[in-house]
This record gives structure tokens, sequence and C-alpha cells, in this order.
């Protein structure tokens, strides 16, 4: 049920923080001594405070909770900003970068042979384009037709409990979805019809069939198999798990963890599949795909980000997120009444996770902890979350000194409600 709560957790943050971000003042974010300037270039106007979206009136948050798309998903490197801009100063042949890159990518990951990369806008996008790859094949009359199925199969086998958000992008090529929950409905399910079988990682404990048994299904079925793995790094190796156990197509989003260009994501897969993805994603016009355009900075940015990602010391970072998390719980336990316990979801988030609850000394319920704190200057983003009372906080999209200042501010609001 945890899932169910996360997706919860994205709609309420969604407009009403939108609102309430609205009517606050917004916050100083740069020292303005540094801000008129990026690497050499002198700002004047619309940015020149060094903050633009402060120039907007639209308030930036201290995140707490995460790679959330609604948030803005993660903060680039300055090595990845600096790639990036490096980028836009060229022209280039898109679908043959999309090719250059895809094969740096699978080099990196060490995929096994016959597997191949390709960067999409996202991994909303690396779903709907490789379903589509495998309705179309390579067949140009197919694509411009999609998604009027004439002629192709229609179905995706899914876990009942698999069903969530994001697979509106498998409807969105015209096929149904066609849940099942035993493994004698899964065999009853395949037909002549069925075009894939589609797995959402983050689900793997609710559904009887696990991920490993889902793709050798798959094979004994001759269907093609998908894994959504959107958020599901770290740990790294999820990068690698899923095509070694014989996934055929595996996504992945490059603006989350990774901390990518945040309209960025990996279809991993076979390479005739993945081929196909690509000539039904844009730059192909007449496509169902034109919708998701990358651009040449975002492909660069994700062989960039990913090659970044993979050389980090995720042991220290991990220390890192947990000590962040300890320096904010040695100031809330030090409030009569207050409690602290530390957590690690076992997928999708796999990071240190701190759960704070109190009893009835203090005179406030969670929802409205966050709501002050939300309101507060400056403004944190912190929810419930994961299925537990409390309030739950994440610290790895925190920015340096950002611990110190949600140790402060939570402590303040608990205090000022303290009997
Ligand atoms: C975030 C997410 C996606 C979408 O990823 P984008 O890169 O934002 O397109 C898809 N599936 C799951 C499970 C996710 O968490």
């Amino acid at each position: 049920m945890r899932i169910k709560t996360s997706w919860n957790r994205r709609g309420f943050l969604g407009t009403a923080a939108a609102m309430a971000a609205s009517v606050f003042a917004p916050r100083k974010l740069f020292s303005t001594a540094t801000a008129s300037t990026a690497g050499n270039v002198s700002v004047t106007g619309f940015g020149q405070s060094g903050n633009p979206y402060d120039e907007l009136g639209v308030t930036t948050v201290i995140n707490c909770q995460g790679t959330m798309t609604m948030l803005g998903g993660s903060v680039l490197r300055p090595e990845l900003e600096a790639v990036m801009a490096m980028a836009g100063r060229h022209f280039v042949n898109i679908p043959a970068l999309e090719v250059a890159a895809g094969k740096r990518i699978a080099e990196m990951l060490k995929l096994p042979d016959g597997y191949m990369a390709l960067v999409t806008s996202g991994a909303a996008a690396a779903i709907q384009s490789g379903l589509a790859g495998i309705l179309t094949g390579g067949n140009e009359a197919l694509i411009r037709q999609l998604p009027d199925l004439t002629g192709m199969k229609s179905e995706v086998i899914i876990q009942k409990s698999h069903r969530n958000p994001f697979d509106h992008q498998l409807r969105s090529t015209g096929v149904k979805l066609i849940e099942i929950e035993t493994r004698d409905q899964l065999r009853q399910a395949v037909n002549d019809r069925t075009a894939m079988m589609h797995f959402s990682n983050f689900a793997n404990a609710a559904g009887q069939i696990k991920v490993d048994e889902w793709v050798k299904l798959g094979k004994q079925f001759n269907i093609p198999c998908m894994n959504d793995a959107a958020a599901d790094t770290p740990p790294v190796s999820h990068l690698w798990d899923y095509t070694n156990m014989g996934y055929d197509l595996v996504t992945f989003s490059g603006g989350k963890a990774m901390r990518g260009p945040q309209c960025a994501g990996l279809l991993i897969g076979r390479k005739d599949l993945v081929a196909n993805a690509l000539l039904n994603n844009s730059p192909h016009e007449d496509t169902l795909g034109r919708s998701q355009k990358v651009g040449k900075e975002e492909i660069i940015g994700m062989v960039k980000a990913l090659e970044l990602y993979l050389k980090e010391d995720h042991d220290a970072l991990e220390r890192e997120w947990q000590a962040r998390l300890e320096l904010v719980s040695r100031e809330l336990t030090r409030i009569p009444g207050v409690s602290t316990s530390f957590f690690v979801p076992d997928i999708a988030n796999h990071v240190p996770h701190m759960q704070i609850t109190w009893d009835s000394k203090i005179s406030l319920e969670p929802h409205q902890v966050s709501q002050l704190l939300r309101n507060s200057k400056p403004a944190i983003v912190i929810g419930g979350g994961e299925g537990r009372p409390g309030l739950t906080m994440c610290s790895f999209m925190l920015q340096p000194g950002e611990d110190k200042i949600v140790a402060e501010q939570l402590s303040r609001v608990l205090r000022e409600h303290s009997a």
C-alpha cells in the first residue's frame, strides 16, 4: 500500500503546494555578489538576480521529499551543466547522435551483447516509445497509423497490483491492458493479440509473480517483457540487473536519483526493439512520440550524468544522507514527546528516510506541521508518507546547509505548539 500513498502524496503536493507557494514572498537563494554571472557570461534583465524563480515570484523550496517530478526532480551537478552548455552550441544530426549516445551508454553499463540504450525525454516516454516499437516494428505505415492498431497486436498483460498512473503511457498507443493476478490467469490471457508483458518494478512485492519469474514466463510464451524501473536507482546495479535477468526493455528516469537532465530518461533493451522505439519518437515526424522531444542538450547531458553517477562513491553518499537525517533528529528529539526512527524503503527511493512522530504534548497534526513549513521562509516541503504515521523525510535532495535549516524550522514549529 506504500505505493498508493506515494501517488497520493504527489497529487496532494501538486495543487496545495503550488497555491501556497504563490502567496508567499520569494526568498534569496543565491548570494548577490556572484549571482549575476553564469560561467563567464554576465546576465542582465531576467535572471540577473541569480534566481530567475524569485524574479517570477515563484517560491523555491527545500526538498525533504526526494526526487519528485512535481518539485523539479533533482538538481544538476555543475560539471553536467557545463557539458550541457557545450552541447547547446552546435548543430548535429539527432538520430545519429541518439545512436552514438546509446552505444556509449550501453558500453558504460556493460550491457549484454545485442542490447542497446536510447535517451528519451523521460521514463514515461521510454515506456510509450518502447511499446510503440514492439507494435509497429520498422514498418513506416504502421508507425504513422498509431494509435490505430489495425493490423497490429493490441493487448498488454499486467498484474492487477502493478497498475499505476504511468500505464497511461502504455494505453496511449491504443492497446488494451489485460489484468491478471495468478499464473493460471496469465497463461489464459496470452493469445495472438498479446504484444507485451509489462512489469512495474516498484510493485514487485505486491504482485503474485515476482520480477525474475515474470520474465521467465515471458520467454516461455515468447512475449517481450518490459520492466518500468523509473525511480529504482539506487542501488546502481539496477541499471543492469534487469537486462541481465532477460528483460527485453527496461526504463529509467534520468532526472531522479541519477541527477541527469529533468527531461531525460533511458530505454534500455534489445537492439531491434530500441531501434524501432527511436523510429516512433522525435525527431521523426508523423509519429506518436513526436511530442516527446529530447534535445541535443539532454542527450549529451544524459551520457554525462550517467558517467558521473557511475563514478560516485555510493556508500559515502548514503552515509552523508544518513548523517543529515541524524543532525535533524538530534535537534528534534530534544523536544519532550518527539521521537524519530530510521528506515530505507525496499525499492524506489531506496535511500535513508526518517520518520518523525510526537505525542499529545504537541497540539498539531502532521498535515498542519507540513502546511506551516510550506508557508515558512525558507519554504520547506515535507510530508507524511510511505504509509506511516507522523512526518517522513529523506535528505538526498537537500542542498548543503539545508539540513540545519530544516532542523531549526521544524523544531521551532513543534516547540511553538508544545504544551
Ligand atoms: C517517475 C516515474 C515514471 C516517469 O518518469 P519520468 O522520467 O518522469 O518520465 C514512470 N514510472 C515510475 C514508476 C516513476 O516513478
